[in-house]
């Protein structure tokens, strides 16, 4: 796949690390990072810097070469956050489909001990105990943007706030969109 460029910065990569955009048929805007919608995209990496310049500049209209796309700052980062949001739940359901999840303090201790390339993640809300005990046992681990309500709703179970994932091409992909999800966040 060939290198994309960012129209903001002009930094170069895999398409991976940015999201990309096309005017909808309507004029309005619209953020994908599957790069599945078809028309002339533009593409933006995932920093608050570079948003903040595209929506202030006429640089997604040059590279669209479009005039009058409205683009709102506020929209346009809501609607990135909410397709990685997406994209991680989609690979939480994904590693539960393949097997290579675990949940709960008993199953995760035990993946922590036997797998070599697997992660452990945790919810947003995770008590400080479960937390402390976790740091205990690894000393690697990641904080999903996801209170543990939502990581049940997602797996459609209980609420849970440990979980492990045995795969290391899908941890690295929840791992990228992590840090993305850090790079836009206030704060
Ligand atoms: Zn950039």
């Amino acid at each position: 796949m060939p290198d994309r460029t960012c129209i903001v910065c002009r930094k170069k990569g895999n398409a991976n690390i940015f999201f990309r955009m096309v005017i909808s048929p309507t004029g309005d805007v619209v953020c994908e990072i599957r790069r599945i919608l078809p028309g002339r995209g533009a593409h933006c990496c995932f920093d608050m810097n570079c948003i903040t310049k595209l929506v202030s500049s006429n640089r997604l209209e040059i590279a669209l070469k479009r005039r009058n796309s409205r683009i709102h700052s506020d929209e346009l980062l809501q609607n990135v956050r909410m397709l990685l949001r997406r994209n991680l739940e989609g690979m939480l359901i994904a590693s539960k489909r393949k097997g290579v999840l675990s949940i709960g303090k008993e199953a995760v201790s035990k993946k922590i001990k036997l797998s070599k390339f697997g992660r452990p993640f945790v919810s947003k809300d995770i008590s400080t105990k479960s937390l402390v005990n976790l740091k205990r046992m690894s000393e690697e681990f990641y904080i999903l943007p996801f209170t543990m309500n939502e990581l049940g709703e997602c797996l459609s179970r209980k609420p849970f706030g440990l979980l492990f994932i045995d795969d290391v091409l899908l941890v690295d992909s929840i791992c990228l969109r992590l840090m993305q999800e850090r790079g836009i966040s206030n704060g």
